[in-house]
């Protein structure tokens, strides 16, 4: 199994962004735990959100004094045509997991079983990609954690009995929510939200000229009004509800523009098809830009188009979190959010943004949104206060180091 590099990140540099009293706590933590060996395990190092925390929160986890490492699972094609048919039919899509399903899953499942997990204190396995490992890998004195970043509370049947099937090798799960846990058979049920990383090239303040290097890269006049969304291609996504709803208020704003961002992800297949979808239904509107990081739309790039939009949207049908949303807030910007899964703890309606159930009520509130440059300001200062309360890094972190101090002693 493949070690990802990460960079080096310093508690010290957030001192300044979160309360003293929060700070010392998680410096006290990590002097209790000096020296613990933990192993985050997930199946890739780019793309989508877990990835985007784990380059966070594992050197922050050494940098507090533990011994952290992250490895990725190897998968083919196949493979991770099944694991991402598993996230659709674990959000409660039809599908059926057949006996070649279950002999694929076991036998990538067995080739990466080439760890020893007595060499950790804990091992943190993220999502049902590495879910089977313990079947193959004795955990000796190791403590097992499952975490699972999607929505499984109204899961499909089939698949939700087979990832069952391994929670009797874990001693803890973690849940976005714990409602998300549903009928898993889980030892201790966790609640830890996800966070984004202030100092991270994605959410950092930006220097003018980097700033305007960036917008220029995504193609837009920086003059005229923008909405974006930022997700990978993915129809729980629906980045056809968010191009309807700019259609509509493209009549009331002539010069409205619209950013999609999208990344393709290694763990994803389906991502390629429903780009050259969406391609298809924007057609010839010179005005919407649908960009990757494919040509050149990295971290800072998205950093901008947060900053620059009017409105950020995160129109998702299911969603385990979104951070998306709490990183567009993060800027002061409002976001509109679908009412589901992990946006409602990020967005309350009419504060920092609002709520919606549909194409209709997004073309609504966007509208309200972007006739009211004021509503849009008080609107941005109150989201960046939520997520300084809430959903930074340095809470996730101090959330773990609770949960090993539990699992250890
Ligand atoms: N992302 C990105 N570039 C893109 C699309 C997405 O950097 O073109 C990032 C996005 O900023 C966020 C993460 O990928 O940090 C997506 O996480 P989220 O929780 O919103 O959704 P997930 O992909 O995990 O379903």
């Amino acid at each position: 199994m493949d070690i990802v590099r990460t960079g080096t990140k310093r508690l010290k540099d957030y001192r300044e962004i979160i309360p003293l009293i929060e700070y010392e706590k998680i410096a006290k933590l990590g002097e209790e735990l000096k020296g613990l060996k933990v192993l985050h395990i997930n199946a890739t190092a780019f793309g989508g959100g877990v990835a985007e925390i784990l380059h966070t929160l594992v050197p922050l986890m050494n940098d507090v004094g533990l011994s952290a490492e992250w490895r990725v699972i190897a998968g083919s094609q196949e493979f991770f045509e099944l694991t991402k048919r598993m996230h659709n039919a674990l959000q409660g899509k039809e599908d059926d997991l057949s006996e070649n399903d279950i002999n694929l899953f076991r036998s990538i499942t067995k080739k990466n079983s080439d760890i020893d997990f007595g060499e950790y204190d804990v091992v943190v396995i993220h999502d049902p990609q590495p879910v089977a490992l313990p079947e193959f890998v004795d955990k000796k004195n190791a403590k097992l954690v499952w975490r699972c970043h999607i929505d499984t509370s109204t899961p499909n049947k089939k698949f939700i009995s087979f990832i069952d099937s391994f929670m009797k090798h874990y001693d803890a799960g973690i849940f976005t929510l714990k409602r998300y846990a549903g009928q898993l058979s889980v030892e201790r049920l966790y609640e830890i939200p996800p966070s984004i990383d202030p100092l991270s090239d994605k959410n950092r303040e930006l220097g003018e000229e980097e700033f305007k290097r960036a917008i220029a890269k995504l193609k837009i006049d920086p003059d005229k009004p923008v909405i974006t969304q930022v997700s990978r291609f993915d129809p729980w996504k629906d980045p056809k509800g968010v191009v309807d709803t700019y259609r509509r208020l493209k009549k009331d704003y002539p010069d409205l523009q619209l950013l999609l961002i999208g990344s393709m992800a290694t763990d994803d297949p389906e991502g390629w098809e429903v780009y050259e979808d969406l391609l298809r239904y924007v057609g010839m509107d010179y005005d919407i830009k649908v960009l990757t990081n494919l040509n050149g739309i990295g971290n800072i790039e998205v950093n901008a188009a947060q900053r620059i939009s009017e409105v950020v949207l995160q129109k998702s049908l299911r969603e385990g979190f979104a951070l998306t949303v709490s990183e567009a807030l993060w800027k002061n910007t409002p976001v509109i959010g679908g009412n589901v899964g992990g946006i409602p703890l990020q967005i309350v309606h009419g504060e920092n943004g609002y709520l919606v159930n549909s194409v209709g009520e997004a073309i609504e509130y966007t509208g309200t949104l972007l006739k009211d440059p004021a509503l849009r300001e008080r609107m941005g200062n109150k989201g960046k206060e939520i997520v300084r309360e809430k959903f930074l890094i340095t809470r996730h972190l101090k959330d773990y180091l609770v949960l090993f101090r539990d699992l250890v002693r």
